[in-house]
């Protein structure tokens, strides 16, 4: 590489005027041609794609050999000059006089028309794909942005426990594992009972963390290990953190459709169906839901839980997402706020988005008061013992608070338009899926 090389990522090229200026970058091999005298290389780097020409006038013979013997997917670094090219993709083209193969690839095995598991196998090297390079850079920006709103408005971040001595949202999908002396513990499926500590501490706090479920059913909504973005706020009742809820969706879906539009199109999702997420969400409450479901002829009773089917009819004609709040006890855990006017229900909101996503949060207030806490862990048959720590939050300084879940995973295949979860994240895990 010549000494006065300006080197660059391939992003600066379309950010920067560089026509004429030599250049050297650092990248992959994404796909290649070669006619005659002439080789084609797009290049790939973390930021972008590039086409490059290695011409043979223009080259030692080395120079011309090695591009003419890389593979796909070899790693490289080269440096040309750039042009201006209507003909290239992006309207930008370099020249190569210069090139090295840092890593030689042997065949690549994605290929066309592969089937899913074979990719899902391949997972390690399916990440360089368009598709899923599109994907988690928009799963990126939504971290990005889900923190920013969260610094605006003064919240804490916090880290709760992965390995954990009791279960937070009922023993059925419960990881169990080993844990020294032939201790149980479990790997945690929510850290909210952790925040509920936390906030009599620092009163509004978030994380963002992995929460781990057993979950048998096998749907396009499941994954075993998913990134839980967890809220709790003290002082707060349902609406106050209904509230929260639907600015911090709204403002998430804003940043994110306004940065990453072309990222957005390409995975076919129009950018302003998402602009458009803006509050109020409607509410509707589960007395109202279940006769809406009733009148459009879906069998469903009051007191049963909403499912995909139900959360889809109850989504169809909305193109935001809706809150439906106030769910009968006996389908939600033991520490939502039962209305004190009607002890049959909670004071609890999951809300559902549009298109057939369906919940992507789940919410509510939680019981502050020490005997109805006994009375409903006694109700559930929870062992009083794992949850000492959990009630002396009612013992000392209790307060009315609220807070909510909602899955990483859910909103980034909403945003994006996903047919199954397992592509919102990186290495997804599954009932059927620990490799790789
Ligand atoms: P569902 O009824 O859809 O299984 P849930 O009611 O069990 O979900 P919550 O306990 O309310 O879920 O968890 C809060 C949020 O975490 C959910 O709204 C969802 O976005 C996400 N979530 C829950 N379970 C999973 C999972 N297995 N995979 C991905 N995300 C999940
Ligand atoms: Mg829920």
């Amino acid at each position: 590489m010549s000494k006065n090389d300006h080197s660059i990522q391939i992003s600066e090229i379309f950010e920067e005027d560089l026509v004429g200026e030599q250049v050297s970058l650092r990248g992959w091999v994404y796909r290649k041609r070669s006619s005659g005298n002439l080789v084609f290389l797009i290049v790939r780097d973390g930021t972008g794609m590039i086409q490059t020409v290695i011409h043979k006038d223009n080259v030692s013979e080395k120079t011309f050999e090695e591009g003419d013997r890389i593979s796909i997917e070899s790693s490289l670094k080269m440096s040309g000059v750039v042009r201006e090219d209507k003909r290239a993709p992006e309207g930008y083209e370099i020249s190569v006089n210069d090139l090295e193969i840092v890593g030689l690839a042997k065949p690549f095995p994605i290929t066309k028309d592969q089937s899913t598991s074979f990719l899902l196998d391949q997972r390690h090297l399916w990440l360089r794909s368009r598709k899923l390079r599109t994907i988690m850079i928009i799963r990126n920006q939504v971290f990005v942005a889900a923190r920013e709103w969260f610094k605006k408005g003064g919240w804490i971040e916090v880290q709760a426990p992965m390995f954990v001595s009791a279960a937070c949202e009922g023993g059925a999908t419960l990881f169990e594992l080993n844990y020294f002396e032939n201790q149980k513990a479990y790997l945690t499926q929510s850290s909210q009972l952790y925040l509920e500590a936390l906030i009599q501490a620092f009163e509004k706090v978030f994380t963002i963390a992995p929460s781990f479920r057993a979950e048998k059913s096998r749907t396009r909504r499941h994954l075993t290990e998913f990134w839980h973005l967890e809220v709790e706020a003290a002082w707060s009742d349902l609406e106050n953190i209904v509230k929260v809820q639907e600015e911090l969706v709204s403002y998430i879906a804003q940043k994110v459709s306004k940065r990453m539009a072309n990222e957005l199109k390409f995975l076919g999702r129009d950018p302003e169906a998402i602009y458009q997420v803006i509050p109020p969400f409607e509410r509707v409450s589960y007395d109202d839901a279940i006769e809406i479901l009733q009148e459009k002829k879906i069998d469903v009773q009051w007191g049963d839980d909403l499912g995909t089917i139900e959360e889809k009819t109850l989504t169809m004609d909305y193109d935001k997402p809706i809150f439906i709040y106030n769910y009968p006890k006996q389908i939600k855990a033991f520490y939502h706020y039962p209305d004190p006017e009607r002890p049959e229900i909670v004071k609890c909101d999951d809300m559902l988005a549009p298109e057939g996503y369906g919940e992507i949060i789940g919410g509510g207030q939680r019981i502050h008061d020490l005997d109805v806490l006994l009375q409903r862990l006694d109700e559930e048959g929870l062992n009083i013992e794992d949850y000492q720590w959990y009630i002396d939050l009612r013992r000392y300084g209790t307060i009315p608070h609220s807070g909510f879940g909602l899955g990483i995973e859910r909103l980034i295949a909403w945003i994006c338009k996903l047919d199954h979860i397992r592509d919102a994240c990186a290495f997804p895990r599954t009932t059927t899926r620990l490799y790789p």
